[in-house]
């Protein structure tokens, strides 16, 4: 099995300082990322937007503080004490759980037991927030079970990527999967068990292979969790814990031949970073890209783009009954994909701003 290493990944390594030690032996060891990670190194997209400095100071604070509400979050669920005596819990409380999860605020729910090969082999360090300098440090799990959870991201939103509002919908989800953690993991603690939420700020591993086993989607051609219900426009988060409970499996909605005749997101990808190639990794089939080549269009665009989320047909709704007929009735993805054709165009897009980004003199109400 792959042990997944967060120093491997984008954020781990353009964070890395030239010329450093970690620099230099991370390079050492895998040259062929240098030249493209270079070239984006420790350059924040945010700062890349292209709006008048007026804009820049009325909406930026919008979600400036997201990472310091997180950090404190995060204290405060790990400070949190763990109750005794432990309250027994039966296996089939799964079901209450994924409920619970929901009344925190999770738009759907499901249950893994977690493995060695679920966890990142070391830290790459992307905690900086946390004033925690963890990077090359091995990670060792210690929890039993996962409770993945997705939530939704606003539609409207969404669909003004790669504009500022798709910006706003992407860092309000991460706030909302931070909450839902945080609570559950107190919950958790209540109840007499170890838990503690992965975050934006703190992964021990890496949320879509989570996602996947908890049987929450299948994995698209971006490479994200693909939800039957709403696509890829759903955040995903996780909590660990050491209470075992009845776990779900992987599902199956057909959406490996769908992506074969959709590839939307592929054509629609400004910085031509999704292919239709696949690689397994570990069982479970991933699809080859150049996350370089995606962050190119983060700092061209000053958001994190989100155009592979809108231009998904699942995320704008597709007609369930129709595709629970595929496997069966394979010539119904065309009729699905003509339907969305008819109604999207090839790529949605809403070019005109919400009102919650309008300068004064842009408001209609002025
Ligand atoms: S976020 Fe944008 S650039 Fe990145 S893969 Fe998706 S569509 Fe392509
Ligand atoms: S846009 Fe099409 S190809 Fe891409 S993940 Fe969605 S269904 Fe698959």
């Amino acid at each position: 099995m792959k042990k997944y290493d967060e120093r491997e990944t984008l954020f781990s390594r353009v964070a890395l300082q030239k010329g450093t030690k970690e620099y230099n032996e991370f390079y050492r060891k895998n040259s062929t990322y240098k030249p493209a990670d270079d070239k984006q190194r420790r350059v924040s997209f945010r700062h890349k937007l292209r709006k008048s400095n007026r804009f820049k100071e009325l909406f930026y604070p919008i979600t400036k503080h997201n990472k310091n509400y997180i950090k404190h979050v995060f204290e405060l669920t790990e400070s949190y004490p763990i109750h005794t005596p432990r309250i027994p819990i039966e296996p089939r409380f799964a079901a209450n759980i994924k409920e619970i999860t929901k009344y925190y605020g999770a738009t759907s729910v499901g249950i893994t037991t977690l493995r060695p090969d679920h966890f990142y082999s070391h830290f790459g360090g992307v905690s900086e927030h946390l004033n925690k300098d963890t990077y090359n440090q091995p990670i060792h799990p210690t929890y039993k079970t996962a409770i993945v959870y997705t939530v939704l991201m606003d539609k409207e939103m969404m669909n003004r990527g790669p504009m500022y509002e798709e910006l706003l919908a992407t860092e309000e989800a991460y706030v909302r999967i931070a909450t839902i953690g945080s609570r559950l993991a107190m919950y958790l603690k209540d109840l007499g068990y170890k838990a503690m939420f992965n975050n934006s700020e703190y992964y021990l591993a890496p949320l879509v292979p989570l996602a996947y086993d908890a049987g929450l989607g299948e994995i698209g051609m971006a490479n994200h969790i693909v939800t039957k219900e709403y696509g890829n426009n759903v955040r995903l988060g996780a909590v660990f814990t050491n209470l075992e409970v009845a776990t779900d499996v992987p599902i199956d909605f057909n959406l490996t031949n769908f992506c074969k005749q959709c590839a939307l997101c592929l054509s629609n990808c400004p910085g031509g970073a999704i292919t239709h190639k696949t690689r397994m990794v570990n069982g479970r089939q991933f699809y080859k890209f150049d996350d370089n080549a995606c962050y190119d269009i983060w700092l061209k665009s000053g958001t994190d783009c989100g155009t592979c989320i809108s231009t998904c047909p699942f995320t704008q709704g597709v007609d369930l009954i129709k595709l629970s007929q595929t496997k069966e009735h394979p010539e119904i993805i065309h009729e699905m994909m003509d339907e969305h054709y008819q109604k999207y165009g090839r790529r949605i897009f809403t070019k005109h701003e919400l009102d919650i980004v309008k300068l004064e003199d842009e408001r209609e109400d002025n």
